[in-house]
């Protein structure tokens, strides 16, 4: 089945689906994104993300580059023709085209992609075992909240990550508190059965299932603390998990080669995930 890509207001085939040279996604990293999970043909938590993708465009005064109804339809349409029930859409808008200046231009229209393909969302083996994690320095910018394309710091720290062994690396701000995983959330459980995860400030991006997991816990009877923790804490915890779009609640069982518990996942981490799943498609696996 040939792939599809939505660029431009046109729907190409993915091998002849490329933007113009003079983009500024590509000459200056000027662009913001969203990842949609897709789960039994539901585009989970879309509302959410939509919102976010509107709040990344306002911070960097880009326009939508169509109306939010038709984004929808368009999202839709990719997946459709790409045949996914289970995978991503990826939603990509830049600033534009314009002769390469660092200022803003005026009057260009923002530049559009979106993309869809499979993934496994649901991978059992990994959410029974646990992934590992470890952590690195946090050398990225001041405005994490905005969900921009500029993704050196993490695609290093993802490339740390993986010639250690490892899933995600977690990064640490200067003060030696966690700030977020390379595109996900970070959370603990301390030894006292509390659930923490940092703040959302500027200082991380606001994750969608973040806030999914946080209404969720306060649903259960978690006791929750939005506070930052440090790599200490993280080592002694009793369950680590991180969150993001493709892997809702992931356990995590290692911290930098050790142990965190007793090296299973969870027993909040593996509820959260089912909740998760079955809040936002109406079943559970
Ligand atoms: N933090 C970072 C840096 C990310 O890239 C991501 C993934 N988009 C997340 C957190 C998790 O956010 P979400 O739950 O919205 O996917």
């Amino acid at each position: 089945m040939p792939r599809v890509a939505y660029v431009n207001g046109r729907y190409q085939p993915f091998a002849e689906a490329c933007v113009h040279v003079e983009d500024r996604g590509f000459q200056f990293a000027d662009g913001v994104y969203e990842v949609v999970a897709v789960d039994g043909g539901v585009l989970m938590d879309e509302d959410g993300h939509l919102e976010r993708l509107g709040r990344s465009l306002r911070e960097l005064q880009i326009p939508w580059p169509m109306p939010v109804r038709a984004l929808r339809q368009v999202m839709r349409e990719v997946a459709r023709r790409n045949r996914i029930t289970e995978g991503t859409i990826y939603v990509q808008v830049t600033r534009g085209v314009a002769p390469r200046d660092f200022k803003y231009p005026k009057g260009i229209l923002p530049t559009l992609v979106i993309t869809s393909r499979r993934a496994n969302l649901n991978p059992t083996e990994r959410v029974e075992k646990g992934v590992s994690v470890i952590t690195i320095p946090d050398i990225r910018w001041q405005r994490r909240d905005i969900k921009s394309v500029a993704l050196l710091p993490q695609c290093m720290g993802k490339q740390r990550a993986a010639e250690a062994g490892a899933y995600e690396a977690w990064m640490v701000d200067e003060t030696g508190h966690v700030t977020e995983g390379t595109s996900s959330n970070a959370w603990i459980v301390t030894a006292d059965g509390t659930l923490v995860t940092r703040h959302a400030n500027t200082n991380i991006l606001r994750g969608i299932t973040r806030m999914a997991v946080v209404g969720l816990a306060q649903q259960h009877g978690i006791g929750f603390q939005e506070r930052p923790f440090t790599v200490a804490e993280a080592y002694a915890a009793r369950e680590a998990f991180m969150t993001a779009a493709t892997n809702y609640v992931m356990p995590i069982t290692r911290i930098d080669g050790a142990p965190v518990g007793d090296g299973r996942p969870g027993p909040i981490a593996i509820s959260l995930r089912h909740a998760y799943r079955a809040s936002r498609t109406g079943g559970s696996r």
